[in-house]
């Protein structure tokens, strides 16, 4: 399939169809899990060992099927223990790397506002449709998909790129 404004931090649709065999099926709520995962470990320098995530969603699906993108991508499962699902309203994520020597900074991805609103229309849309929505949804640029802020432990919010360790 052909993908329009792909973002060039993802390599090729592969890892989208790979998590839609694992999770069942494709749509924008796996898409978003899948690419909030990826941009972790870009952003984080993480290995699937090396990262921790919450993740705050309403419970069950469609929402929750952001969880199951999050696992495949970023390599937080249930099986590892380095996952959590708080129920929330709204959509995010925060990602941390599991070293405790490292600086515990929070990489916090919250689904954009926009995303929120367009993907509750998209409830009434059709198995097919969903999935559409979902290969369309991954292929689009981070900015329009999240929300993205630095937190360290003590809730204090940093900026949209991590400081510099003082080197
Ligand atoms: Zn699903």
């Amino acid at each position: 399939m052909r993908l329009s404004g792909y973002s060039p931090d993802v390599d090729s649709a592969y890892i989208l169809e790979a998590a839609g065999r694992f999770h069942g099926h494709i749509g924008p709520w796996l898409a978003l899990g899948v690419r909030a995962g990826l941009l972790a470990k870009t952003r984080l320098q993480a290995s699937h060992f090396g990262l921790m995530a919450d993740v705050r969603c309403p419970d069950g699906t469609p929402y929750t099927c952001f969880l199951d993108g999050v696992q495949f991508s970023s390599g937080c499962t249930m099986g590892k223990g380095n996952i959590s699902h708080h129920v929330a309203n709204g959509c995010s994520v925060a990602f941390r790397t599991a070293d405790a020597t490292e600086s515990r900074r929070n990489l916090v991805l919250e689904v954009a506002p926009g995303l929120w609103a367009e993907l509750h229309e998209s409830r009434r849309l059709g198995d097919r449709q969903v999935t559409l929505l979902g290969y369309e949804v991954f292929g689009r640029p981070t900015e329009l998909l999240f929300h993205e802020r630095w937190e360290s432990e003590d809730g204090e919010t940093g900026g949209t790129e991590p400081e510099s360790n003082g080197a």
